[in-house]
């Protein structure tokens, strides 16, 4: 590490205080007190707003080319009720219009925009409905942020088993692609874990849905973007759990090859053992004089929670939030240095840590805006193919970035699923995620150069037999029906 980066850690160490009046006021007052200052720290996305008007016109994909033209609805429809999503689609159908479904807008495959349309904006169908400890069950509306419930539920000792890593990622918006966590070995899909929901179809009927009731609905309409009728609310299943409280012990293993990478990463996504999360991450920069490469896998255990294991997990993790934080709030140039310490922070992750930095530790760390535009394409595949299909596309990836220049740093984040839902019922339940997280060189990245990548990506995982995680760009054509897990429940 050069001798200005070590400087720019030990100023980082000194915490926030040194940048006074950079502090930003937390967009969510609820939850417990820690929660809320554990949530205000950061977002990933400290330089937008996706709850402004301007925002209507964008999804995802802004993030990888923020000069994009916005596709600006006509009309926006904020419904509060099942009974005003009846009035709306009824409204709708009378008039012949399509309506698109938003949540907060994180998909970047086109699935939230109407240019001159209409669309339904979820942001006040935001409420916890019922928590029933008996049925060990949560009701909610579909536009209520997933952190915000797992944080109600803390103050009762429990928890959603899945969460995304985001902290404004919406029920309705993750129960609509599927839900992947660190914890996905154990308890699958986000919709896996969901028990029952009511929704609206496009004839304005209000239909309840579960394995037993409506089943083909039930489904068809988890995972369907969107297509199939609005969400209202969600029956989600809990566990007890003490996310801030419980300090889990990361037995990390470290790579600079990627054979070594694919083959301990295989072993444990293979074989969980008793790791309770689990993730791994492989990393490579193209420097201007050489090719930086690093990988680790982490899987947290139980461990006893001593006074040192508390203390050691809230430094060093308050120290990576901290450059997060700053990482937004510098100066061009200065904060695309401090991404990349980030990003060290991501390889180098403490030894202790509690659930819920375990859950949202990438989000904390990284923040999309700063630095270079990024994009995620992801494919989720039968696990066997893991070795095969990572060594693959990640080649496919540096060699889109040596042939035209389109990306600057490629970087995979891989976890195991354990899938009711992907299995499509058969008994292959097993899958693994690889999510491609890539610098974006915005001159080199043309419209033509990414939809070639994306259809080489998909044409990849259907050589596998995998699925593409349907939030992130796909191709449009036939082959989609082939790459979507929800076409099979829709026969
Ligand atoms: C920074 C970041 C971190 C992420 N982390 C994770 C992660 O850890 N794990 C993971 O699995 N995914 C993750 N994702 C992906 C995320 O889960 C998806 O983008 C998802 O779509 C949720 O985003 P949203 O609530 O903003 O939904 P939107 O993007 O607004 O909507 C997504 C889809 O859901 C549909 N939809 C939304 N609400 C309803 C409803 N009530 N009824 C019917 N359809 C509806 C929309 O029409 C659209 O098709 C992440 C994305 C980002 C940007």
């Amino acid at each position: 590490m050069r001798k200005s980066h070590v400087a720019l850690f030990g100023m980082l160490a000194a915490g926030v205080a040194m940048l006074p009046g950079l502090r930003k006021k937390s967009l969510h007052p609820g939850g417990p007190p820690a929660a809320r200052s554990w949530r205000m720290r950061i977002t990933s996305h400290e330089t937008f707003s996706h709850d402004s008007i301007d925002s209507l016109g964008y999804d995802w994909s802004r993030i990888a080319d923020p000069a994009m033209a916005p596709k600006f609805p006509l009309k926006v429809y904020l419904p509060q009720s099942t009974g005003d999503i009846v009035k709306i689609v009824q409204e709708a159908k009378t008039l012949g219009e399509k309506l698109a479904v938003r949540s907060k807008g994180h998909s970047s495959n086109d699935l939230v925009l109407t240019e001159g349309g209409s669309v339904v904006v979820t942001e006040k169908l935001n409420r916890i409905v019922a928590v029933d400890r008996e049925r060990m069950t949560a009701t909610v509306q579909s536009g209520a942020i997933s952190a915000e419930v797992d944080d109600y539920l803390a103050t009762m000792g429990l928890g959603l088993p899945i969460i995304g890593d985001h902290n404004h990622i919406t029920v309705g918006g993750f129960a609509s692609v599927g839900g992947i966590s660190p914890a996905s070995h154990r308890f699958g899909l986000f919709i896996d874990n969901i028990e029952s929901f009511e929704y609206v179809n496009w004839d304005g009927d209000v239909l309840n849905c579960s394995r037993t009731e409506n089943a083909a609905d039930f489904w068809r309409v988890l995972a369907g973007t969107g297509q199939h009728g609005i969400m209202s609310t969600l029956t989600l299943k809990l566990i007890e759990i003490d996310k801030y409280g419980t300090i889990l012990e990361n037995e990390q293993t470290r790579c600079t090859n990627v054979d070594d990478f694919v083959a301990v990463s295989s072993s444990y996504i293979n074989d969980p053992g008793d790791a309770l999360y689990e993730r791994g991450v492989w990393i490579d920069f193209q420097l201007p004089r050489r090719r930086l490469t690093v990988g680790q896998f982490s899987a947290y255990k139980a461990t006893p929670a001593s006074r040192l294991a508390t203390l050691r997990g809230r430094l060093a993790y308050g120290y990576l939030h901290r450059i997060g934080y700053l990482a937004g709030r510098l100066p061009p140039g200065l904060d695309r240095t401090v991404k990349y310490i980030g990003t060290a922070g991501v390889i180098f992750s403490p030894k202790y840590a509690t659930i819920k930095n375990i859950e949202f530790f990438t989000d904390k760390i990284l923040d999309s805006t700063v630095g270079d535009p990024t994009r995620m394409l992801i494919v989720l595949a039968p696990l066997e193919r893991y070795e095969e299909l990572f060594r693959e596309s990640f080649a496919l990836m540096v060699d889109y970035r040596e042939r035209t220049g389109c990306f600057t740093f490629v970087s995979v984040y891989v976890k195991s699923i354990n899938s009711e839902y992907l299995s499509q019922g058969t008994d292959r339940t097993r899958f693994c995620e690889l999510m491609f997280y890539m610098g974006i060189n915005q001159k080199r990245m043309t419209p033509e150069v990414l939809d070639e990548v994306v259809s080489d990506f998909d044409d990849l995982c259907i050589r596998h037999g995998g699925f593409r995680y349907m939030h992130s760009k796909t191709v449009t054509d036939a082959r989609r029906d082939i790459l979507d897990p929800n076409v099979h429940y829709r026969k």
